[in-house]
């Protein structure tokens, strides 16, 4: 079991640091990646993860496979486990879209609560692969919005600072949360 860190842990409002790229393929950046993983995959909900949320303050983040699954579609846990979960290592935002669209949010390590978060609607991002590879990538929609609160979350910031009509759900299974 890998333990996700809730809202009131300090490591979530510490600005994380940036990976030294050549310590990616290290024993212990991917024992991290692992466990970023096993932490995931631990939450149905789970669509997202930044290593502050179980308590590790480098500048990583895990993006689920149900991330990409079609609205109609339907894995098992089985099945999410042997697919591609991607890493993003030293992340930085190369450009967002002016347009935006509230969305509405949730997070791993603020259970039970969601609201509405103003978010661009396109984003473009560079980063390192789990291998050490630079690679850029944009993204519209959900994949946007999880960027841009990954990537918060590596500023020590989470999504209630700034989402609006905040609520509680007490039976906490909705889908998405990050
Ligand atoms: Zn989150």
């Amino acid at each position: 079991m890998v333990k996700i860190v809730q809202k009131d842990d300090p490591v979530l409002r510490k600005i994380a640091k940036e990976v030294p790229i050549d310590e990616i393929g290290s024993k212990k950046i991917q024992k991290i990646i692992q466990d970023m993983q096993t932490a995931l995959d631990s939450c149905d909900d789970g669509v997202a993860i930044a290593a502050p949320q179980i308590g590790i303050p480098l500048r990583i983040f895990m993006v689920s496979p149900k991330a990409f699954l079609k609205e109609t579609e339907v894995l098992t846990n089985i099945e999410v486990k042997k697919l591609k979960h991607p890493v993003f290592i030293n992340p930085k935002i190369l450009k967002l879209s002016s347009k935006t669209a509230k969305m509405d949010e949730g997070c791993l390590s603020v259970r039970g609560i969601f609201g509405k978060v103003r978010r661009s609607e396109k984003a473009t991002i560079e980063a390192y692969d789990e291998t050490g590879k630079k690679f850029t990538r944009g993204a519209s929609g959900l994949l946007a919005e999880i960027f841009q609160h990954e990537i918060e979350h590596l500023e020590g910031i989470l999504f209630i600072d700034s989402a609006k009509e905040l609520y509680q759900i007490l039976n906490d299974d909705e889908g998405g949360n990050k």
